[in-house]
């Protein structure tokens, strides 16, 4: 509601869907593969995907 940035472990209710770019998304699940993913599902283009919940260690830079 109010204070998006009140809680920086939260995971977010509407990630942008990577295939679409839309936010109609909706969590389907806490975790997916990882735990450090959470599985989502957009209702655009009706795709599930994985969203990192955290950024921990694994992005080197590229
Ligand atoms: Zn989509």
């Amino acid at each position: 509601m109010k204070d998006p940035e009140a809680r920086p472990d939260v995971i977010p209710d509407r990630p942008r869907c990577p295939f679409c770019e839309g936010t109609r998304t909706e969590l389907h699940s806490l975790f997916g593969s990882h735990a450090s993913v959470s599985s989502y599902w957009c209702r655009d283009c009706r795709s599930p995907f994985e969203f990192m919940k955290w950024g921990e260690s694994g992005g080197d830079g590229s």
